[in-house]
C-alpha cells in the first residue's frame, strides 16, 4: 500500500496511515522558526519514510518531535530521529516499561499469553518488521506534566494530556492558529484488556476536555482528518452511548434498541461496535 504525503495547508502536511502494519498518521507543523513532527512512527523505516517524503517535496524537516502516547506504533520511530522529542511524564514512564523487552516471536507470544501484550499489536509488529526486529525504545528528551506550549514561530502548538480509556497518558496537540486538533488514538477503546472497551466515565471526561478546544479539523491517527461536523457527530454518538450504557447497565440489546429509536433508523456496523465496546466496559 502506498503512503502519501498530504498537504493540509502551507503549514501542515501528513503521511497517510497503513492498516495491516498499524502505521498511524505522522504530521508536520511548520512555523516561521521550527517544525514539529507529531508522533514518530511505528519503526525507524516509518519515520525515515516521512522525512524522505518531506525532503522530496521540498518541505522543512522537523527539528522537534512530540509523541501522543506510549503505544509502540507511535514511539518506535524515535530511534531514527536525532531531534529533541517531547512527551508527557506519564508517557515516558510507560515507555520505560518497554525498554528491556525483547521483540522476537517467542518473547511476543509470551507477553501475549501473560496479557502484557495483545495479539493485535504482536501481529502488526510482525507485519511491520518481518524478521528484522531492530527495535530500540528511545525515551523522550523533554517531558511535561498536564500541558506544554510550543511556539514554532507564528504557530502555537498546545500539548495537553487528556487521558482516555485508550491510554491514560494520551496527549492531544492543538495547533491554535490552524484550528486543528490532533487527537491521536483518544477516540479508540482500551485495547490492552481482555475485551476492548470504553467506560462512560472516562469517555465523558475526555469529551468535556476536547470541547475546550476551538477546532475546525480533527485528526484521528489511524483514520484521517475529519471536519468539525463529523467530529461533533462522533462525539454525540459517544456521549449517547455513554448515557445508554449507564441507563441500561450494559444490556447491549436494550442499548441497540434505544439508539436505533433515537436515530429513527437501523444502526450502522460502526455504531453497533461502539455500543459493544461500552457494554464490554461494564464489569
Ligand atoms: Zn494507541
Amino acid at each position: 500500500m502506498t503512503q502519501q504525503l498530504i498537504t493540509l495547508s502551507n503549514r501542515i502536511s501528513y503521511l497517510t496511515p497503513v492498516g495491516p502494519t498499524d502505521r498511524p498518521i505522522l504530521m508536520s507543523v511548520t512555523g516561521d522558526r521550527h517544525t514539529l513532527m507529531i508522533d514518530s512512527g511505528n519503526s525507524k523505516a516509518h519515520a525515515e519514510l516521512f522525512l524522505k517524503t518531506l525532503k522530496d517535496t521540498g518541505k522543512p524537516l522537523p527539528d522537534l518531535t512530540a509523541v501522543t502516547h506510549w503505544h509502540w506504533d507511535h514511539i518506535f520511530g524515535l530511534a531514527a530521529l536525532s531531534v529533541p522529542s517531547i512527551a508527557s511524564e506519564d508517557t515516558k514512564k510507560a515507555m520505560e516499561e518497554l525498554t528491556d523487552f525483547k521483540w522476537d516471536d517467542e518473547s511476543l507470544d509470551e507477553r501475549v499469553a501473560t496479557g502484557v501484550e495483545i495479539q493485535f499489536c504482536a501481529d502488526a509488529i510482525r507485519e511491520e518488521f518481518k524478521e528484522q526486529r531492530d527495535i530500540e525504545v528511545v525515551l523522550p528528551s523533554v517531558t511535561f506534566e498536564d500541558e506544554l506550549t510550543v511556539d514554532l514561530g507564528g504557530v502555537t502548538c498546545v500539548l495537553k494530556q487528556v487521558g482516555s480509556d485508550h491510554a491514560k497518558d494520551s496527549t492531544v496537540v492543538y495547533v491554535k492558529e490552524e484550528k486543528l486538533l490532533f487527537l491521536g488514538d483518544v477516540t479508540a477503546p482500551l485495547m490492552y484488556a481482555p475485551v476492548w472497551h470504553f467506560t462512560a466515565e472516562e469517555t465523558l471526561k475526555l469529551l468535556d476536555q476536547l470541547d475546550q478546544f476551538d477546532a475546525d479539523t480533527y485528526v484521528i491517527s489511524h483514520y484521517k482528518p475529519i471536519s468539525k461536523a463529523e467530529y461533533q457527530q462522533e462525539a454525540a454518538l459517544l456521549r449517547k452511548a455513554a448515557s445508554l450504557v449507564t441507563d441500561y447497565q450494559g444490556d447491549l440489546e436494550q442499548m441497540k434498541a434505544e439508539l436505533s429509536s433515537h436515530y429513527d433508523r437501523p444502526l450502522s456496523e460502526d455504531e453497533i461496535e461502539i455500543l459493544v465496546y461500552f457494554a464490554n466496559g461494564v464489569a
